[in-house]
């Protein structure tokens, strides 16, 4: 953006795409019942990838009959036999990281560096931690012999389009669980990617099955009365549609919806170090994460020399070619989302806020948004208060903790929270009365597999990760 730097991109011939895809089912890759398609693009380029099949309900019904007889024997086998196929799914996935990383990087957006060093890399640990339970069910804290639940419905977003996959089939399947998941309809192509992994690793037949498809399968696959679990993550408002459809159902549910996370800044916090968090934190992904610090709370004494910090920094990023591995800013997913953001902006500045950006040009072709700071924003302030899932930081102010507590509380959503402070005693006393499913202190955006994620209040129920996320697959 704002300096000259080489090029260093990656080849997107590692990665084959083929022209048209089918819904995997049963084993194989079939057309759609219907024969409809629609097409999956490049959002940084508009480049038409592939066109994928159109799932019916008549598909999702077929999907779930294949599941339901996988159910019988996968459900039986022992779980150090389930472990081997996930295991070798974890291996397979790594081997063939390269291909995926150029494949998720294409169809969403996001810099190769982070599908590279960040999606990947979880994606893979997940499916081998995840294996490690599956022998290990008697121990979990849920009784001897926990049972699976039956078939797994299971709709996911497009922000994280193969590491939400692998958060809903990993505990699915070690837990003896077979699945029908529904990716979203602009990011559907590593979803059929990881259905050929299936393959290789010789899953049995209807253990996975993939129905691509828009609102409308999803819906289809959450209503299917063979549906014995239902595992959304997604929208506040798509996840209380499905909330009512569920409800009088006996199917078990769990909702990983919407955020607004506040990072607090407090005046004894290492800047230099803050600044790299508050950028990881709302620009990671062009800030199209749940759990994204998208409200800086900063505390008013060091506001100037903090906000002054954060605009060189943002000088310095670079937006453009996702492939490109220098790249720190990549293209938003989608004409649609770009709107919603640009519309959230909009209002941020009719409200009063101040806005400022970077120098920096932007692609003729694609999807693009500017890394975009809101000065002076209120708690009354829609960018205060509604999620944009975009590149965009409102900052606000406080001056003692109890303030910055109430200001980070003061919301429908309550999924993130990050604390930066050299106090260890005010970390714990901060994030204790925090109502945030994670909170990082002295850091941001960090994942493992090993701790639960999830949500208070309209963010949703129910926890995925680590053993808490067993629970979730089991009738416990
Ligand atoms: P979305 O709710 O529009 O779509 C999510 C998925 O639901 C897609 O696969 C979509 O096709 C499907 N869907 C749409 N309507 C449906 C219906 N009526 N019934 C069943 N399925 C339906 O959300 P999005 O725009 O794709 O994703 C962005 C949202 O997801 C943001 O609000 C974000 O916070 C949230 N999100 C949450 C988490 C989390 O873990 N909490 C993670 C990622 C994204």
């Amino acid at each position: 953006m704002a300096f000259e730097y080489a090029p260093a991109p990656e080849s997107r011939a590692v990665v084959d795409i083929a022209p048209s895809y089918g819904l995997f089912i049963d084993g194989e890759f079939r057309d759609a019942s219907d024969g409809k398609v629609f097409k999956t693009l490049s959002p940084s380029s508009e480049e038409v990838l592939s066109e994928v099949a159109q799932g019916s309900a008549e598909d999702v019904d077929a999907a779930v009959k294949a599941a339901r007889k996988a159910f019988e024997k996968w459900s039986a086998l022992p779980g150090a036999e389930r472990a081997k196929y996930l295991f070798r799914i974890a291996r397979i996935i790594q081997e063939r990281s390269r291909e995926l990383a150029v494949l998720e990087t294409l169809d969403n957006g996001k810099p190769i560096r982070e599908t590279r060093d960040a999606d990947l890399p979880l994606v893979a640990a997940h499916f081998f931690y995840y294996a490690g339970w599956a022998d290990k069910l008697d121990h979990a804290g849920y009784g001897p012999n926990p049972k699976a639940l039956g078939v797994a419905g299971q709709v996911i977003p497009w922000n994280f389009p193969l590491l939400m996959l692998a958060w809903k089939i990993a505990p699915a399947l070690a837990t003896g669980n077979t699945v029908v998941l529904k990716p979203a309809e602009t990011t559907p192509l590593s979803a059929l990617f990881f259905a050929d992994i299936c393959r290789q690793a010789g899953l049995p037949k209807g253990v996975v099955n993939i129905v691509t498809g828009d609102g409308s399968t999803g819906a289809a696959l959450v209503e299917h009365p063979g549906v014995d679990k239902v595992a959304f993550t997604g929208s506040t408002a798509v996840g209380k549609a499905i909330a009512r459809s569920v409800a009088g159902t006996d199917k078990k549910l769990t909702l990983e919806l919407g955020g607004k996370g506040a990072n607090i800044v407090f005046d004894d916090a290492p800047i230099d170090q803050a600044v790299e968090g508050i950028v990881n934190g709302i620009f990671f992904n062009q800030g199209q994460v749940c759990c994204a610090g998208s409200r800086l709370l900063v505390q008013e004494s060091i506001q100037d020399e903090l906000l002054d910090a954060l605009k060189r920094r943002l000088s310095t990023l670079r937006l453009g070619d996702p492939l490109d591995k220098n790249t720190d800013i990549g293209a938003i997913n989608s004409a649609e989302q770009l709107a919603r953001i640009k519309a959230l902006a909009d209002s941020g500045e009719a409200e009063g806020a101040e806005r400022w950006a970077p120098a920096c040009e932007l692609p003729s072709a694609g999807y693009w948004f500017a890394p975009t700071l809101f000065l002076n924003v209120t708690q009354a302030h829609r960018i205060a208060r509604e999620e944009i899932f975009g590149p965009v930081l409102s900052v606000l102010t406080f001056r003692t903790p109890a303030e910055a507590v109430a200001k980070a509380n003061n919301s429908q959503y309550g999924l993130s929270a990050g604390i930066w402070t050299e106090k260890g005693s005010r970390i714990l006393s901060v994030a204790n009365s925090l109502r945030a499913g994670v909170v990082w202190a002295n850091t941001f955006n960090k994942f493992d597999p090993t701790s639960p994620f999830g949500g208070y209040k309209e963010s949703g129920f129910g926890r995925e990760g680590g053993r808490h996320g067993l629970e979730a697959y089991l009738d416990v």
